[in-house]
């Protein structure tokens, strides 16, 4: 049979007793015959507790240094789940990031993975050992450790998986499986038996923490099929995979939420060509990402600018349009944290017309004010009052009948 890479997040390795139930299932996985590869997330919140220590210690925190202090959480697990495999008679290895070949750019607290150079790993492989790999970090092509972005650990898995031909790439996690919400503000929530990479690349974006964005990007362009499952139940969970043309697209699969953007709005714009350009570029050009926008009509004029950013990019949004207001003669430049974004999923929604109105209807009826609204061919999202969205997904999810 095939290889598995099986990835384990930090609930799943947060103690000894859930890192000896990893090993457990890993020899139960190769004793049905498959070759395993293994990657690992930091124990529990470890990540998390580096981070604190780091702002304990210091205010200038270095990327370099962060990175190195951070890949350490996941090198402890790495390290604890081989010797738990060698105790059941498993013969494993742990791996660096860097060992395992995992090469990236040099950006450090979200390096891009350029290429996997698994040589190390499939060695172990072929001499039947687990390969048991540290996630979330490679190594740059100036040589220094570097991290991928939280909750990274997801994409070495699946670049490993892509490296090495495997099966399937299983996501181990506290729930068991992808969900038609967060199950956390949703106890009826569903677990979806299926997702197509479009619909779960669509979800990931939009807050469903469960898969790291990137992860399911690279899942998607490389055809890794994901299987996001429970490390409590071990029960079959939702596969990701390509669309199945002949399934019936459920109009709408899923609602997320996500509480991490800010919203600026540059008022008094004066309406010349040019000035979105002049501005979002700047934006660009210091590595703020920018997601929904919005422009008004303009009136006498001038128009008003609003956009989302990650909270933690809003001082340099701000300190860029700002520079800019001044350049460009706009009236004023206001932050507004308080915000949140709602969104529906589903793939038949392309063929389905009335799904945005009975989902503006849904929040009107609650009361809900809608601040903003972006689309695709398969989502809506509208920005809300971040006191309102966790309501809003509830009503939405029972609108919808997705229980
Ligand atoms: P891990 O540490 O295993 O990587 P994460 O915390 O990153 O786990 O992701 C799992 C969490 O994602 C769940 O505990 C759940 O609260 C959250 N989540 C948000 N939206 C969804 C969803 N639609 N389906 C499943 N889980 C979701
Ligand atoms: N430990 C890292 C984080 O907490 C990576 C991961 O868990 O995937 O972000
Ligand atoms: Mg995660």
């Amino acid at each position: 049979m095939g290889l598995t890479v099986q990835k384990f997040g930090g609930t799943s390795v947060a103690d000894a007793d859930r890192i000896r139930a990893v090993a457990d299932h890993v020899a139960r996985t190769r004793r049905q015959g498959h070759d395993v590869a293994v990657v690992v997330s930091a124990m529990g919140k470890t990540t998390d507790e580096l981070i604190r220590l780091a702002q304990d210690v210091s205010v200038t925190r270095p990327g370099r240094e962060v990175d190195m202090l951070l890949t350490a959480g996941e090198r402890i697990s790495a390290a604890l789940v081989s010797m738990a495999l060698a105790d059941l008679g498993v013969m494993a290895t742990s791996f660096t990031g860097s060992q395992a070949g995992i090469i990236t750019d040099t950006t450090h607290g979200r390096a891009k993975i350029l290429e996997v150079r698994a040589d190390r790993v499939r060695d172990a492989l072929s001499q039947g050992r687990v390969p048991v790999v540290a996630g979330f970090q490679g190594v740059s092509t100036d040589r220094d450790v570097t991290t991928l972005g939280r909750g990274a650990s997801d994409t070495t898995a699946v670049a490993l998986a892509a490296a090495l031909g495997a099966e399937v790439c299983e996501i181990y996690t506290d729930v068991s499986g992808v969900f038609t919400a967060d199950p956390r503000i949703v106890p009826e929530a569903r677990r979806l038996a299926q997702l197509s990479f479009e619909e779960m690349l669509e979800m990931a974006d939009t807050g469903a923490r469960v898969l790291m964005p990137r992860s399911v990007e690279f899942a998607r362009n490389h055809g890794v099929t994901l299987h996001v499952r429970s490390s409590f139940t071990w029960e079959p969970g939702t596969w990701v995979k390509e669309e199945d043309p002949s399934m019936e697209q459920a109009i709408v699969s899923g609602i997320t939420h996500d509480t991490s953007e800010a919203k600026v709005t540059v008022t008094g714009v004066p309406d010349r060509p040019g000035i979105a350009a002049r501005l979002f570029r700047s934006l660009a050009d210091r590595g703020v990402n920018v997601d929904m926008i919005v422009q008004n009509v303009s009136i006498h004029g001038t128009t008003d600018i609003s956009f989302t950013v990650p909270k933690l990019e809003l001082d340099a949004a701000l300190e860029v349009t700002r520079e800019h207001a001044g350049e460009i003669g706009a009236n004023d430049v206001l932050a507004d944290s308080g915000v949140a974004r709602v969104s529906l999923i589903g793939a038949g929604m392309k063929t389905h017309p009335g799904i945005a109105a009975t989902m503006f209807e849904t929040l009107a009826k609650e009361n809900v004010n809608i601040e903003m609204i972006s689309t695709s061919s398969i989502r809506i999202s509208c920005v809300v009052r971040t006191a309102e969205v966790e309501r809003a997904v509830q009503v939405l999810h029972e609108a919808f009948s997705l229980s």
